[in-house]
């Protein structure tokens, strides 16, 4: 069976009542016919029909054993550095997602997990920064904002040769676009917030493992820490990856559409998209990923804030938000918005600059979102040259 007519019919029919849409069961406890006798239910936190039917879903999806549900990405992160112990140490992406950054450093640290962070495009690095202490590596690919690709096979293998976990973030891809168990990695995260609810309309977070003893013990840290999705967030959740498939085919095809409309403006210096033969990692992208999904990120020529600023205002479809994977086209300025609390140099240094815009390209048809861009871009242009008049 294709992939699309499996996850349709692996989201059960309701054996209760045949309810075909999957039942939303809003309760905190379930009655027990004795003490310790019960249909597989108990406590709420510990176990929900409804997240448990995302959670088989997410795990079939990523070709993994196990799936959990948590109350955001941040939270399945979290759940996944618990693994940890003191003086375990973790080698992550340098591009890492800000708020990963934030749990890694500012809370994980104290409590004596060290974290080094290494260009994870070039696999040789993770293999170099390796000691007795690792215990954890942490890629993302593609990365936020401008799209790096790690070689997931080739860290997969560093990985077992070292007997250390990978766990890939795999939120900007999605599991339609790119299956990183399949590739060799342990762990799979999501902040389901983005690409696999797709509507812009809830907060979560899944974690996929490779194996049934990993599984066992994600389960017991989000028994034991409590960072659950709630019944209702859940269905969403489902209901979103019923369209997964489609949606990401869709946002693809509008979004290499688009960063090759990009390509040929005079005002745009870079446009980072992997589905284009002149990103650095195209190549690498190509063997891993089905679809290049649908964010790009652009800079000008002149790496102006302001006529960046006026470009992601001027826009109609494209609304200015942070977040991506949603119906719905986003972009944003990522050195006032996602990447603000980045030091300068550092933001510089990954291709952060000042007039970097980030598209997240949404469902809408790409010729009304090339028009979209075209008279954003004009206006800009026109901006910047009366502001050029007034200062000659
Ligand atoms: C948004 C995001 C997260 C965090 O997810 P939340 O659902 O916002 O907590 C983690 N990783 C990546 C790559 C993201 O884009």
């Amino acid at each position: 069976m294709k992939e699309q007519t499996q996850i349709l019919h692996s989201i059960p029919v309701d054996p209760l009542t045949g309810s075909i849409s999957t039942p939303i069961y809003q309760t905190s406890t379930f009655v027990q016919e004795a003490p310790g006798v019960h249909k597989g239910y108990d406590y709420a936190r510990s176990n929900n029909p409804t997240r448990k039917v995302l959670e088989d879903c997410i795990a079939k999806l990523e070709n993994g054993t196990n799936g959990y549900a948590f109350a955001s990405g941040l939270a399945a992160i979290d759940a996944v550095i618990k693994l940890l112990e003191a003086g375990d140490e973790v080698i992550a992406v340098d591009d890492i997602y800000g708020g990963a950054f934030r749990l890694f450093t500012h809370i994980y640290q104290k409590f004596g997990i060290s974290i080094k962070y290494v260009d994870s495009t070039n696999s040789a690095n993770i293999a170099a920064a390796v000691t007795d202490k690792t215990k954890l590596i942490w890629i993302e690919s593609p990365t936020n904002p401008t799209l790096k690709i790690s070689d997931i096979r080739a860290i997969a293998q560093i990985a077992k040769a070292n007997k250390v976990l990978l766990c890939v973030d795999n939120t900007f891809a999605s599991p339609a676009a790119q299956k990183p168990i399949d590739l060799g990695a342990d762990i799979v995260v999501h902040s389901a917030t983005k690409y696999l609810a797709g509507h812009s309309d809830i907060i979560a977070g899944l974690v996929v493992t490779a194996t049934q003893e990993l599984g066992d013990k994600i389960k017991f840290i989000q028994n034991a820490s409590g960072a659950i999705l709630g019944p209702f967030d859940s269905w969403l959740a489902i209901r979103g990856i019923e369209t997964l498939t489609l949606r990401i085919k869709q946002h693809s095809e509008n979004a290499q559409k688009i960063a090759e409309f990009l390509l040929e403006e005079k005002l745009i210096k870079n446009v980072y998209y992997p589905g284009l033969p002149s990103h650095h990692n195209h190549e690498i992208a190509k063997s891993q990923q089905k679809y290049f999904g649908g964010v790009i990120a652009f800079d000008l020529v002149i790496d102006d804030k302001e006529i960046a600023s006026q470009i992601v205002s001027s826009t109609k479809l494209f609304k200015l938000a942070e977040s991506l994977g949603g119906v719905k086209s986003l972009c944003c300025l990522p050195c006032e918005m996602t990447h603000k609390s980045i030091p300068a140099e550092k933001r510089y240094s990954s291709g952060v600059t000042d007039s970097l815009i980030r598209l997240s390209v949404g469902l809408e048809d790409a010729d009304d979102l090339i028009d979209d861009l075209k008279q954003a871009i004009e206006a800009a242009v026109k901006q910047s040259a009366e502001k050029n008049t007034v200062t000659a």
